[in-house]
């Protein structure tokens, strides 16, 4: 029986000091303040230049934003802040600098944001990558402490939803990562694939998304940012297309059908597949040009579930000339779950992208690069204090040498289970830009 999913509504966090960088906190008080919000700019302009400029966050003054009418910059200062929430910890991949930040909120609730590193290297070169587009970091960030979705092979699902971040708390965690990088302009991508439902917390992501691009906050290109989902609110989804058309998109699917779908994924039934497809097609057609733009499906492979030969040959139908490209993960085990799932062989999944292969189907595989990494990406703040196994959590990392992730994979297969989606998911995001881009290329 699939589980009972909680109310979409969590109990408000409330927060003071406000994140300075949350647009609707920062405009209801300019306006309860009889300000015109055009001063928003001025205050984010103020703060964005100080920390590129290397000044502490805590060392900002906000009183001192030039410009603001008289009065308003004490005020300021004693309602938000720059910095509300705290980098706990931080683990760095020995293999490539991929990185795993523990950020503790304002009211003690814990999430987590990986930055990956992409050398811009081929990972094998006696092979065509399409992954050779420049030296860059992605930041996977999460947008819930915890999830209500309960999607059965996801460990996140089993804390349930604790609660929503704020549009500010999600930005923080990219001026955490630029801090933590050392370099207040890098880390240049965004990926909604930590702990969360994006589309769940509709009205801070897109919050978020809006600062992440505004030329007055961090500037970002829209095209450098991915918002992930299952599609368990299709009104959410229209929106997302609507409100933000030129982001990215990913939708976790993990089924070929309608019924197993459902028992994998129990959010599922808010949507059909055809209608979840639908959109997708909708989203691909507001590509630039002639260009269609592409989307990710995501798959993640449970033994003897949804691994098998018929299941990839349905799937294949399901997507035939879909705007797509599969993007097949795995199973990672974790302590407690419930449903007993197993990963399944490589041979098994060598087979499931094989057939897709073969249907003309775009799909990818990133078997290695999670199998190196002991992160319990998505669910550290959980799991950290779950279980004493602690010491692979520092080899949290994305190596681009087969041969050196053979070789840890198979000491950490001894050592731990901890769990890389997240790192794995965002990953898989920066390839299939980079497929994108370089058939762009190509094209021309
Ligand atoms: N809720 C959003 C954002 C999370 S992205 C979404 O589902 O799209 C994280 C990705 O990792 C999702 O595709 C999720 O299904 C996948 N995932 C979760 N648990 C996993 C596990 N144990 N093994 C492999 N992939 C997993």
């Amino acid at each position: 029986m699939a589980p009972i999913l909680a109310p979409a509504v969590p109990r408000r966090r409330e927060l003071h000091p406000k994140p300075i960088f949350d647009e609707p906190s920062l405009r209801s008080f300019l306006t309860g303040h009889g300000a015109k919000t055009v001063h928003m700019g001025r205050i984010w302009r103020h703060v964005c230049t100080q920390l590129r400029c290397g000044v502490p966050p805590t060392a900002i003054e906000l009183q001192e934003v030039p410009g603001l009418p008289q009065g308003l910059g004490p005020a300021l200062a004693a309602n938000f802040a720059v910095l509300t929430s705290t980098l706990l910890q931080t683990h760095v991949s020995e293999l490539d600098g991929t990185m795993k930040l523990l950020i503790q909120l304002q009211d003690g609730s814990e999430v987590e944001a990986v930055v990956i590193h992409h050398t811009g290297e081929a990972e094998d070169p006696g092979q065509r990558q399409a992954d050779r587009c420049g030296e860059r970091d992605t930041l996977c960030v999460s947008s819930q402490v915890g999830c209500r979705l309960k999607c059965r092979f996801c460990a996140t699902g089993t804390m349930g939803l604790l609660g929503n971040l704020w549009a500010g708390e999600i930005q923080e965690q990219l001026v955490h990562a630029r801090m933590r990088k050392g370099h207040a302009d890098s880390v240049c991508n965004v990926v909604f694939m930590g702990m969360g439902e994006p589309l769940e917390n509709y009205e801070a992501v897109s919050s978020a998304v809006k600062g992440f691009v505004d030329p007055m906050r961090f500037g970002l290109a829209p095209s450098s940012l991915t918002v992930s989902t299952v599609g368990s609110s299709p009104q959410n989804m229209q929106r997302l297309l609507e409100e933000l058309p030129k982001i990215r998109l990913a939708v976790s699917l993990h089924a070929p059908n309608q019924t197993l779908r459902e028992e994998l994924v129990p959010a599922a039934k808010a949507i059909p597949i055809d209608k979840l497809l639908a959109i997708v097609d909708d989203y691909a057609k507001r590509g630039e040009g002639k260009r269609l733009r592409t989307v990710m499906m995501s798959y993640v492979l449970l033994k003897d579930v949804n691994d098998s030969v018929l299941h990839a040959r349905e799937l294949s139908e399901l997507l035939a000339n879909k705007p797509v490209i599969v993007n097949l993960i795995p199973y990672n085990p974790f302590e407690g779950n419930v449903y007993g799932y197993e990963e399944p062989s490589p041979q098994t999944v060598d087979r499931f992208l094989q057939v897709l292969a073969e249907h003309n189907i775009r799909v990818f595989e990133r078997r290695h690069h999670g199998r190196d990494i002991a992160a319990a990406c998505g669910q550290l703040a959980k799991i950290s204090k779950a279980s004493p196994s602690h010491a692979d959590i520092e080899n949290c990392g994305v190596a681009l040498n087969k041969e050196l992730v053979r070789r840890k994979s198979s000491r950490l297969r001894e050592t731990s289970n901890w769990q890389p989606w997240l790192v794995l998911g965002a990953f898989s995001v920066l390839v299939v830009s980079a497929a994108v881009y370089h058939r762009g290329r190509s094209a021309r």
